[in-house]
């Protein structure tokens, strides 16, 4: 019996080490919050969805329109993104373009990515920041 223990003890161990070193993104994606959007554990308002691609309204919004465009695929941020992600990205942006087409705010609206956590980034979780529906300054803060 002592055995038994001792090796589901030894297996389990080194499962978790495997899942830790192998650098994939399922652990990120057990907590990351957006994944949890995205597997439907925590609510959010749909805008748009497809394949690829999932766009809710921010919980917070800083304008009149203020809609999240995220992969469904992890990808941490796009200082994390890799070449094969290129694709993705732009969906990301073309579809920010669609919802400000569909909503009419064509006159001037902003897709914000925030890079790193000295630039605001809170989630990390690539998303593309559509902002628009108000007249905006520039430079941003
Ligand atoms: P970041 O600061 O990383 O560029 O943007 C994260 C955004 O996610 C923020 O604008 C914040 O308001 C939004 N956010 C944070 N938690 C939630 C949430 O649980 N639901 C939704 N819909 N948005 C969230
Ligand atoms: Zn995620």
């Amino acid at each position: 019996m002592f055995l038994v223990c001792l090796c589901y003890a030894v297996a389990s161990l080194l499962l978790q080490m495997l899942s830790f070193s192998s650098g994939d993104d399922t652990m990120a994606d057990s907590n990351c919050l957006f994944c949890r959007i995205l597997r439907g554990e925590i609510p959010s308002k749909k805008v748009y969805e497809d394949e690829q691609i999932y766009a809710f309204e921010d919980i917070n919004p800083k304008a009149p329109t203020h809609v999240l465009v995220i992969p469904r695929k992890h990808v941490a941020g796009l200082r994390e993104a890799q070449a094969d992600d290129a694709e993705i990205i732009g969906r990301c942006h073309l579809i920010a373009a669609k919802i400000a087409r569909d909503r009419n705010i064509e006159k001037g609206y902003r897709t914000v990515l925030n890079v790193g956590p000295e630039s605001g980034q809170s989630v990390f979780h690539l998303h593309v920041h559509l902002i628009g529906g108000r007249k905006m300054s520039w430079p941003p803060g």
